[in-house]
């Protein structure tokens, strides 16, 4: 008997094998046949799939809700879970929850979320492996080792180059880390306290990934108009050291950057057949949902918020800034307000409102949200080309990923539409465009994180391997969120199975299943 029978299905194993009409008999948390028959007396419980694709358990490889926190204060993950994510991976863009070498460590995730409240019993990564290990969680969780937690647990609040002892001890956290669980190594280089790193450092850290088989996740240090430099930055790194790298939520931001796009995917094909394991993830969203500081000039924001929040102020600073603004050459009017700290009136309003309401310019506007908010503002930028989204997501380099967080409840907050959505909206974009076939498609979601992160047993149906199953509608399955109305879940997404056990089903989630994985 099995625990699971889940019948007449077409099952695409996420290896890019064209689908075929199988059942998948599931014991425990493991698949233990797929077979052409499997007698419907075999299953205590069956699932009935006629019509419906079973696929892995999406890994959706590039997530924020750890430093987003809502791992914590909302473990079901039900708007990850209810688009068919089984598994994601969190410590991205530099920021991770470990090792906390010192209190200013977790200071790297406020640019995301407010510190207050926030609960922490580990210091290093293998604690914070064994800590997660204890909870319930609605999804897998695997997480990356940040670079900026590791360089702020040293430096403190200080932005300076690294000196070769601190660069050392760094190395060591690095490898520690590695060694207890942690998949990779992420990079937020743009960010203040990643900005001043050498490259020295860089590679130094890198180093460690080769010997124990992990991978480098880079968020890049431009992605508007240094964006070719910062892709051969990228290049460089991970050619140095012989290891994997995958670039972070890949765009060019802003429309008189949109020329260099052609370029940027030339560099990374070029890297690919030069033998480079190289790849990026995408959101398949024309919109970006960043921090609002990013957009100032290096010299306003490299020194951390307090810094920020000076030149913001400082009459000769702030006018040096609003200069640096209106010669961008760009239309911060359309930034819309997603997240304002302890101002929630700014929330869904956009940059060319609030200046109205004040009576002042797009530019002022944007440094008076930024001093009001205390630097913490996280915006909405309609600022990609939706063509050139189309092509990175059907790219052969591109694995599909949210770079959202999972949320159970709405709040005065508005969320980027793709926590709810980037896994069925990329569904629908398969069929409607019938650019790549739907086994390609899936690979996208599945095999090709699970090999990045070297998961031998997920991210593929066969027998053996741990039971995260998707079932769904390829006829109607969609994203049904916008800007104004985030908080919704799909159409079409029919069962999840984590770990063998059915996970949401009925539209709603039947209480966690998940669980964190060390590697
Ligand atoms: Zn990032």
């Amino acid at each position: 008997m099995y625990d699971i029978l889940i019948k007449n299905g077409t099952v695409i194993d996420g290896t890019g094998n064209v689908g075929r009409k199988l059942d998948v008999g599931v014991e425990k948390d493991r698949i233990v046949e797929v077979a052409a028959k499997i007698p419907e007396a075999k299953g205590r419980v069956v699932i009935d799939a006629k019509d419906k694709f079973v696929t892995p358990g999406f890994i959706d490889i590039q997530n924020h809700s750890d430093s987003y926190f809502t791992l914590f204060d909302q473990p079901q993950q039900s708007s990850l879970l209810a688009q068919g994510i089984t598994s994601i991976v969190v410590g991205n863009c530099g920021s991770s929850l470990a090792p906390l070498a010192s209190l200013e460590s977790i200071k790297t995730i406020q640019k995301w979320h407010d510190l207050a409240g926030v609960n922490i019993n580990w210091v290093t990564f293998g604690e914070f492996v064994q800590c997660l290990s204890q909870k319930n969680l609605g999804v897998n969780v695997l997480s990356l080792v940040g670079h900026a937690t590791v360089r702020r647990g040293l430096l403190k609040d200080s932005v300076r180059p690294a000196q070769m002892e601190e660069m050392r001890v760094m190395k060591k956290l690095v490898d520690k880390s590695l060694d207890e669980g942690a998949v990779g190594l992420s990079m937020g280089l743009i960010y203040a306290h990643e900005v001043n790193s050498s490259e020295e450092e860089l590679k130094l850290l890198v180093s460690s990934l080769k010997p124990r088989r992990k991978f480098l996740s880079i968020h890049l240090r431009s992605e508007a108009s240094h964006i070719l430099e910062a892709v051969d930055e990228a290049i460089d790194l991970a050619t140095a050291s012989d290891v994997a790298l995958k670039i972070s939520h890949l765009k060019v931001r802003g429309q008189k950057n949109w020329h260099l796009f052609d370029h940027v995917l030339n560099k990374l094909e070029i890297a690919y057949h030069q033998g480079l394991k190289i790849s990026f993830d995408v959101y398949p969203y024309d919109s970006s949902w960043s921090v609002l500081y990013t957009y100032l000039p290096k010299w306003a924001y490299e020194a951390g918020r307090a810094e920020i929040l000076r030149h913001s102020s400082a009459a000769a600073d702030r006018r040096k800034i609003l200069d640096y603004l209106k010669s961008s050459g760009q239309n911060y009017g359309q930034i819309v307000i997603a997240t304002a700290e302890n101002n929630p009136g700014f929330v869904g309003k956009t940059l060319a409102q609030i200046a109205s309401n004040q009576g002042v310019s797009v530019e002022e506007a944007m440094l008076n949200t930024i001093t009001a908010c205390r630097a913490q503002v996280v915006v909405f930028d309609h600022n990609l080309s939706d063509e050139q989204v189309e092509l990175l997501v059907f790219s052969p380099l591109s694995i599909i990923a949210s770079d959202g967080a999972g949320y159970e409840k709405e709040s005065q907050n508005l969320v980027h539409p793709r926590c709810f959505g980037a896994m069925p909206k990329f569904l629908r974009m398969v069929r409607e465009k019938k650019t790549v076939s739907w086994e390609m498609a899936i690979k996208k979601l599945t095999m090709e994180p699970a090999g990045l992160l070297n998961l031998k047993d997920r991210g593929k149906i066969a027998k053996n391997t741990m039971a995260d199953i998707v079932v769904f509608d390829p006829v109607t399955v969609t994203d049904l969120v916008d800007y104004e109305h985030p908080y919704k879940f799909p159409l079409g997404i029919e069962t999840v199975l984590i770990n063998g056990k059915i996970a949401f089903a009925d539209n709603k989630p039947a209480g966690l299943f998940g669980k964190m994985i060390g590697i």
